[in-house]
């Protein structure tokens, strides 16, 4: 084991066959703690599930992902929408949530994804929450919407996968959002040069696991290999960058975990 242990702060546990395999095997290379974020009702019920199964080692965020909220039926976004709202005070975060225009491909969908965002964000603000994001051909927009919510409540916001354009990372280092980085930077020079940018104080690490990044399948252990990419990147020691990520990543949450 690793001297210090960090988080995923972005993965997707429940789709994994043995998530018990997934946490020790992620715990053997120093990825200690993970962030499993719902996407729907089933998700958010299985998360909760691994969160009381594995107290120190699994985070929640309770939400309803943005393809969804344009492809599930009428009835099975209603009973997603009402367990969010009537549990959304057991989470550790609210999200996965945010804007997807390659799925919203006209303006109809676009505002029902925008609805389904506001809602994750008054519920964030009322349980005092951070809210975890996903932006897709849509990065303005989110990250518009995280700096008004972060400056209008306090309360803190993460946009994920968001290492495509430095000059937007300029401005969320600007407005205090934080920035998850994933294995995307072991392959792709482009985003490993965006996620250099990123303000050390507002950095997290995250896998988004199961999905698989440059041929290789997604799991929560990546991590670790992203943190050795950024410590490369930043000049700084591994260890050194791993401690200053997870003050950022307690930060960021707003309390102490293990609860
Ligand atoms: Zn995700």
């Amino acid at each position: 084991m690793q001297s210090s242990q960090i988080t995923d702060s972005h993965c997707h546990l429940e789709q994994f066959e043995d998530p018990e395999t997934v946490l020790s095997e992620a715990t053997d290379v120093g990825v200690g703690r993970v962030v499993t974020m719902g996407q729907d009702e089933g998700s958010m019920r299985q998360a909760l599930e691994l969160a009381s199964r594995f107290p120190d080692q699994v985070l929640v965020g309770l939400g309803i992902h943005p393809v969804n909220v344009v492809t599930l039926t009428a009835q099975a976004l209603a009973a997603s929408v009402s367990f969010l709202r009537d549990h959304a005070a057991e989470a550790d975060e609210i999200g996965e949530t945010g804007l997807d225009y390659k799925w919203a491909v006209d303006e109809e969908l676009q505002q029902a994804q925008h609805k389904m965002l506001e809602i994750h964000f008054e519920l964030a603000a009322r349980v005092q929450r951070p809210v975890n994001l996903h932006s897709r051909r849509c990065l303005r927009q989110v990250m518009d919407a995280a700096i008004a919510f972060h400056r209008d409540t306090g309360v803190h916001a993460q946009l994920h996968w968001f290492t495509q354009s430095a000059r937007l990372v300029h401005q969320t280092n600007d407005a205090g959002i934080f920035v998850s980085v994933g294995p995307s930077i072991l392959q792709d020079q482009q985003a490993a040069d965006v996620a250099s940018e990123i303000d050390n104080a507002l950095l997290l690490i995250e896998t988004d696991a199961p999905v698989p990044i440059g041929g290789e399948a997604g799991h929560p252990r990546r991590a670790r290999d992203v943190l050795t990419k950024l410590a490369a990147l930043k000049g700084v020691e591994e260890d050194v960058l791993a401690q200053h990520i997870e003050r950022n990543f307690v930060r960021f949450l707003g309390r102490d975990f293990p609860r």
